[in-house]
């Protein structure tokens, strides 16, 4: 059967008929439809008309080493030939052993098994179930039954179904659904810009710990695990955590019999430098949710790492009822498994994480530029995750009104210049794949900087060299 071939009036006309985009408000969509990417490659994305955009947050934080890489391309192909899906509820396949094998080989140490899952939020659910039911079957028997509660940070993110919701804390996306989710404790969150205790770094992260503090050891008797975004709280608009803060997160958990779940999900496979974020603190979680980059951005796959000790607390006889009663349809997808393995690969094989240090290098002394511009109020960086805060008074850092939008607008001037943001508010978020060359990462800085120039500051934006398809790469 040949495919038709849709124009692009076609595709718009029928993306405002049909589609529902994600955090999308849709009005704006029926007035002015999505631009629609026909092909990706390297850095880039391309439109049905060939124009080209530099995918400056890895097409929502997911892709590593670029798009249409070509180990990971054939590795998919290859594993297409064997098998596109079998199930892993009774069977198992190669590619879910092997890479189960390598995920724990390469996480902190004591992460020996795996679970799978299709994305970062079932990734949580299952280490929340996971928490929870440990302690319900755990061997000092009763006396752990109380342990049913969970403690998350304010401006967490954790996720969009309805238990990764009841960790989360960013009220604008969480607050409506209140009254269908459980409670949990609120810890203060290292926040180190807008501090809601009014103080700055690194009085912050002291006081945030003394929040978490008070929590445990008045509440640990009713606490399961505390749930943390290690290194930096992402979708609350890249907050960075004070250096200590994730190992004294780790040592309260301890002190007080409490599991401490990471989820790792946007900091995992290089984001910040190393392969996890805990390696920075040497931190090893009860448990650890992956997703977003496993699969090097190629196809939906998550897991939730944990121990031995977890893991043997679900054993028993069948009539003991013991089992981890959870699994999805597409739970291990070979494909994306195998698409993982080749991620992984490409890791060892190109020594992705030695060149990346250089690039982070790179990157920070180019955000230094931006402390110029007059409507920056704070630049923070973790590795290869960049959140440039833009306010209206630097000096009383007075936030703009939501209603001006002005990280949209920002977003919008890049876009015209060959650019693809994605802002978390008033915070320009850069999250580049790992894979990007120099020269690329100098134009996405450039246009940055312009756009935020211009936007902020009314100085127009000298358009910059045109990159047309079909154009030189590299
Ligand atoms: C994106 C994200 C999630 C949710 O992952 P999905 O794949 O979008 O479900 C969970 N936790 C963190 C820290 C994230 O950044």
């Amino acid at each position: 059967m040949v495919e038709r071939k849709s124009t692009q009036a076609e595709l718009e006309q029928a993306a405002r008929r049909h589609l529902w985009l994600p955090f999308t408000q849709m009005r704006e969509v029926e007035e002015d439809p999505p631009l629609i990417i026909a092909e990706a490659q390297g850095c880039y994305l391309r439109d049905l008309q060939g124009r080209e955009y530099l995918d400056g947050v890895s097409s929502l934080w997911v892709t590593i080493h670029g798009h249409r890489k070509q180990a990971i391309d054939l590795a998919v192909l290859d594993q297409i030939q064997k098998a596109a899906h079998t199930t892993l509820l009774g069977l198992a396949h190669p590619p879910a052993i092997l890479l189960a094998e390598k995920l724990a080989a390469l996480a902190p140490p004591g992460l020996t098994r795996v679970f799978y899952s299709d994305d970062g939020s079932t990734a949580v659910e299952v280490a929340l179930k996971m928490a929870f039911q440990y302690w319900q079957q755990s061997a000092s028997g009763g006396a752990t039954r109380s342990k049913t509660r969970f403690v998350a940070f304010r401006h967490a993110y954790h996720g969009d179904t309805l238990g990764a919701v009841s960790v989360g804390g960013i009220d604008l996306f969480h607050r409506l659904y209140r009254p269908l989710t459980f409670e949990a404790f609120r810890a203060e969150a290292p926040y180190c810009y807008r501090c809601p205790l009014g103080k700055t770094y690194p009085a912050c992260g002291i006081a945030c710990l003394g929040s978490l503090e008070e929590i445990l050891s008045q509440h640990h008797g009713e606490i399961a695990a505390v749930i943390i975004e290690p290194l930096v709280q992402a979708a609350a608009g890249m907050i960075t955590a004070p250096p200590g803060f994730l190992k004294g997160v780790r040592d309260l958990c301890n002190r007080h019999q409490v599991l401490l779940i990471v989820d790792e999900v946007a900091t995992g496979f290089g984001r910040t430098g190393k392969l996890f974020a805990c390696e920075h603190e040497g931190v090893t979680p009860n448990l650890m949710a992956v997703a977003k980059g496993l699969t090097g951005g190629y196809l939906p796959l998550a897991a939730t790492l944990t121990t031995e000790e977890i893991y043997r607390a679900f054993l028993g006889e069948h009539r003991e009822a013991k089992t981890f009663f959870h699994g999805h349809s597409y739970t291990g997808n070979p494909l994306a498994c195998a698409a993982a393995l080749a991620n992984l690969r490409v890791f060892e094989e190109e020594r992705t994480l030695e060149s990346l240090q250089e690039k982070i290098d790179y990157l920070r002394q180019m955000l230094e530029e931006f402390r110029k511009l007059r409507h920056v109020g704070d630049i923070r960086q973790c590795g290869f995750i960049v959140g440039i805060e833009l306010v209206r008074d630097r000096e009383t850092r007075e936030p703009y009104p939501w209603e001006e939008r002005i990280g949209g607008r920002v977003c919008r001037e890049a876009f015209h210049h060959g650019l693809f943001l994605r802002p978390l508010g008033d915070v320009i978020v850069l999250m580049p794949p790992l894979g990007i060359r120099p020269h690329e990462l100098t134009r996405l800085i450039d246009i940055a900087y312009r756009a935020i120039q211009k936007v902020t500051e009314g100085i127009p934006c000298p358009s910059l060299p045109d990159r047309q398809a079909g154009g030189r790469r590299g």
